[in-house]
C-alpha cells in the first residue's frame, strides 16, 4: 500500500499528487475510505514510477570526480585552482576541467553554470541559424533567441513578436532533441495551434519528432533542478 497524505476538500474529484516530499491525495469531503483506498491502489504503478523519477533528480554537483552532463555526454570533473584570473571550463575527452580561482564550492558551482548559459547561447544560437535554414522554404522570419530556465516547458513561440524562448536545461541533452524543440517552435509561426495541419508539417520536415518527444520526456525529467 502507498503511504500517502489525506486532505479532505470541497471538490469534487479525487486527485493524486507526487512530488519530492511525497504522495498527495485531496479528496471530496463525505468520499468513504474504500473508494479513495481502491482508487489509490489502482493507481500504485503509475504512483511508484513517479516516486522513482523523483529518486532519480539529478543535481549538478561540482567537486573533483562528480559527473558533469552536458549534451548528451557525462564527463568527469576535474578541478584545478588558479591563482587568478577567470573560471574557464574545458571539455576534453570525458573529462570536464574547470580552472578557478573560486574555492567555495556553491559559488564555483554558480560559475559553472554561468558557463551553461554561455555555452548554450553559442550552440542554440548555431542550431536556430540550421534549423531555419532547413525550413527556408515555409518563409519564416528569423527569431530573436531568448534562454531562460523553464519549470514545465522545452520552449515558448511568440510568433507576433517574432521571438523563440527555450529552455536552458536543452543543453543537458543530445544535439537532435535540441533540434526537434527548435522546429517544433519554428513551426508555430505557421501554425499557431497543435492542429492536425501543425502536427502535419511537422512530420513532413522531421519524420521522427514523435520519437524525439518521448526520449525528451521520458528522460527530462531528472534534469528539472539540474542547473538550478
Ligand atoms: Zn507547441
Amino acid at each position: 500500500m502507498v503511504d500517502y497524505q489525506l486532505e479532505r476538500k470541497a471538490v469534487r474529484q479525487l486527485t493524486i499528487r507526487v512530488d519530492e516530499h511525497g504522495v498527495h491525495v485531496k479528496a471530496p469531503l463525505f468520499m468513504s475510505m474504500k473508494r479513495i483506498e481502491d482508487f489509490i491502489n489502482q493507481k500504485e504503478a503509475w504512483i511508484v514510477k513517479k516516486q522513482a523519477l523523483f529518486g532519480a533528480m539529478k543535481r549538478l554537483v561540482i567537486s573533483d570526480g562528480a559527473p558533469l552532463e552536458y549534451m548528451g555526454q557525462i564527463y568527469t570533473i576535474q578541478i584545478h585552482y588558479l591563482e587568478r584570473g577567470r573560471t574557464k571550463v574545458v571539455l576534453d575527452g570525458d573529462v570536464a576541467h574547470i580552472w578557478s580561482v573560486e574555492r567555495e564550492r556553491d559559488k564555483l558551482r554558480l560559475q559553472v553554470i554561468a558557463w551553461y548559459r554561455k555555452e548554450a547561447r553559442r550552440v542554440f544560437t548555431e542550431r536556430l541559424q540550421i534549423c531555419h535554414q532547413k525550413l527556408a522554404a515555409l518563409n519564416i522570419p528569423n527569431p530573436e533567441l531568448h534562454i531562460r530556465l523553464m519549470k514545465t516547458r522545452f520552449g515558448v513561440c511568440n510568433p507576433g513578436r517574432a521571438k523563440v524562448t527555450l529552455n536552458l536545461a536543452l543543453i543537458l541533452h543530445r544535439q537532435i532533441l535540441l533540434d526537434y524543440v527548435i522546429v517544433h517552435e519554428l513551426l508555430h509561426f505557421i501554425y499557431a495551434d497543435h492542429s492536425k495541419n501543425y502536427y502535419d508539417l511537422f512530420s513532413q520536415w522531421m519524420p521522427n519528432w514523435k520519437m524525439y518527444r518521448k526520449e525528451l520526456q521520458d528522460s527530462h525529467y531528472q534534469y528539472k533542478s539540474y542547473l538550478e
